[in-house]
This record gives C-alpha cells, sequence and structure tokens, in this order.
C-alpha cells in the first residue's frame, strides 16, 4: 500500500503541472473554437472553467480520495485481531508447518522457511519506523520473496501465516496462470495509480461531446483501479486456497483448519477492500474534478454576442 501512497503523490505533482495546461488540453480536443474564450459543440455554446473553479475541484477530489483511502485500515483490523490472537496457538501450528514444506516438494525447489525476528539490536531502536520487516518481525504479517525463494516469517509467532506463504510459493513455482497473477501484482498497482492521476485531470470537453480514447479511460478511472488490482485478489485467494490444502495433507487438526479458514477469509478480505476502496476513491476524485473542470454551457442573447457572465481566469 505504500506503493499506491507513493503513485498517489506522483499524481498530485503531475497534477499541479497539468492545471496550467487545461486549457491547451481544451482547445485541443474536438470542440470548434468559435472565439478566444468560446466553443460551440452541437449547436450549443460552452466556456472553459477557470483556474479557481479547477483548483477547488483539485482540493476537494484529493480530501475526498484521502478521506476514502483512509478507511484501508479497517479492512485490515479483523485480520490482525486474529493474527495477535493466534499467537498463543503457534506451536499448534509450526510442526505442520515444516511438515508441509517438507511434502510439498516445494523444498526439492530451493524455497526455504526464514526465522525473522526482533534481534537485541533492533529492540534498541524498536519504535523507529526504520526497522525493516517490522511487522514481520513482530509476528502480525509473513511473506513469500519470489526472487529469493524464501517465505519470511516469525515461527515463534505467526506459523499460521506460513501455509498461505507456501502458498504464494506455489503460484510461484508450480503454475503458469498463478504465477502470471503474481507477476501481475506491481503492474496492477501502477495502473491504479495512474487512475489516481487521470483521475484529477481535467474535463476538457463538453458533455456529450465525441468522445476519444482518454475520454473514455478518464470515464471509467475508477472501474480500470479497480480491475487492476484484482489479479492481486485472485492470487491471494489461490495462495490461501492451495495453503489450507497443505495444510490438511500434513495432518493439522479439523478444528484449526477451520480456525486457518476463518483466518484466511480475513485476509482476503484486506485485499478485497483495498480494491474496492481504490476504486471508489479514484471514482470519485474523477466525478469531483469533472464536476469542478467540465466546461460550462452558456446562453447568449444572440449567436455573435459575447457570453454575459464570463471573465477569464
Ligand atoms: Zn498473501
Amino acid at each position: 500500500m505504500k506503493y499506491l501512497t507513493l503513485c498517489y503523490k506522483v499524481a498530485i505533482i503531475v497534477k499541479t503541472m497539468f492545471l496550467y495546461n487545461s486549457r491547451i488540453l481544451f482547445k485541443a480536443s474536438v470542440v470548434v473554437t468559435i472565439s478566444n474564450n468560446m466553443y460551440s459543440y452541437d449547436g450549443n455554446i460552452y466556456i472553459p472553467r477557470g483556474q479557481g473553479d479547477s483548483w477547488t475541484g483539485f482540493l476537494l477530489a484529493s480530501a475526498a480520495s484521502s478521506a476514502i483511502m483512509g478507511t484501508m485500515p479497517l479492512f485490515s483490523k479483523p485480520f490482525i485481531k486474529q493474527m495477535k490472537k493466534e499467537h498463543i496457538n503457534n506451536d499448534l501450528y509450526r510442526e505442520a508447518l515444516f511438515k508441509s514444506l517438507n511434502i510439498s516438494g516445494l523444498k526439492e525447489k530451493g524455497v526455504r522457511i526464514i526465522d525473522t525476528q526482533f534481534t537485541g539490536l533492533d529492540q534498541l531502536v524498536k519504535d523507529s519506523k526504520q526497522i525493516i520487516d517490522k511487522d514481520i518481525k513482530e509476528g502480525i504479517n509473513a511473506c513469500y520473496v519470489p526472487t529469493q525463494k524464501i517465505v519470511k516469517l516469525n515461527t515463534d509467532k505467526a506459523c499460521i501465516s506460513g501455509f498461505h506463504e507456501l502458498g504464494h510459493a506455489m503460484n510461484n513455482l508450480k503454475g503458469k496462470l498463478s504465477n502470471l497473477l503474481q507477476k501481475c501484482r506491481y503492474p496492477g498497482y501502477t495502473i491504479a495509480g495512474l487512475m489516481a492521476t487521470v483521475a484529477l485531470f481535467s474535463t476538457p470537453k463538453p458533455k456529450n461531446a465525441p468522445k476519444d480514447i482518454e475520454d473514455h479511460i478518464r470515464d471509467n478511472c475508477g472501474k480500470i483501479a479497480f480491475i487492476s488490482m484484482l489479479p492481486t485478489v485472485a492470487e491471494e485467494a489461490l495462495a490461501s486456497h492451495r495453503g489450507i490444502k497443505l495444510a490438511k495433507k500434513s495432518g493439522l487438526d479439523k478444528s484449526l483448519i477451520k480456525n486457518l479458514k476463518k483466518f484466511y477469509s480475513k485476509a482476503l478480505l484486506t485485499y478485497m477492500g483495498n480494491a474496492v476502496v481504490t476504486g471508489l476513491a479514484v471514482f470519485a476524485a474523477a466525478k469531483i474534478t469533472e464536476y469542478f473542470t467540465r466546461p460550462k454551457k452558456i446562453s447568449v442573447q444572440s449567436s455573435s454576442a459575447p457570453p454575459l457572465f464570463y471573465q477569464e481566469g
């Protein structure tokens, strides 16, 4: 999610640059220019919006999308809550986890589980955000690193997550489609970030004016952002499915399997939530920007008369 935030910041910088170009975009569109500040389309006359409207739209769109993005942690709360609760059951999962690694065939392919915990030095700077893998060391997260074929987790606390991470390793090494889904993760985040940028671009054309590809992308940027994150959701679901299958094979107790399923559905909720919230944030930003930047239809006394209440700027 840090990646998304970065994309969002880039979007704001790009938007600031584009604010000054919105008029050029408008003039370059298919709308016919009939004077310096008036445009006609389909028998109606339109005027571009001023910088004031553009800035108001930009600030409101940014505020709305930030507020919506701010709800993201709510979706991971149930997951983190259960994760912390499961720390005391860790011993019950640990044995089955290492057995799963052995029976999965992943060990032969070079996959290893790396115990990732706080060291004495980490403890000295525990409050610092500089600690790499802080959540993993705390036992509230785990990860699989495809380039190194390693599962990183705190084996004294977070073994319940390990089956899912082995599922990621299987997605990476044992399935063409699942490997492709895994490879779509960062491009998906990039597209979502790009859509956040597009959402903040001015709408240069009057409503119902002929649309080009750029307009279609702008109109659907929320949907595109949501869809671009779905491969990640699908890959996460598949990793959990494979992880649960492995856990069953390793002989993990039925009641613990039930627990595992509950836990992994909460993990999936986090990813689903991220996709929905990102799509909504982009959609809201696009709608607000459109509202404040779409050229206004004006009434004129005759076709040659200048607009009544319009002043440039
Ligand atoms: Zn995962």
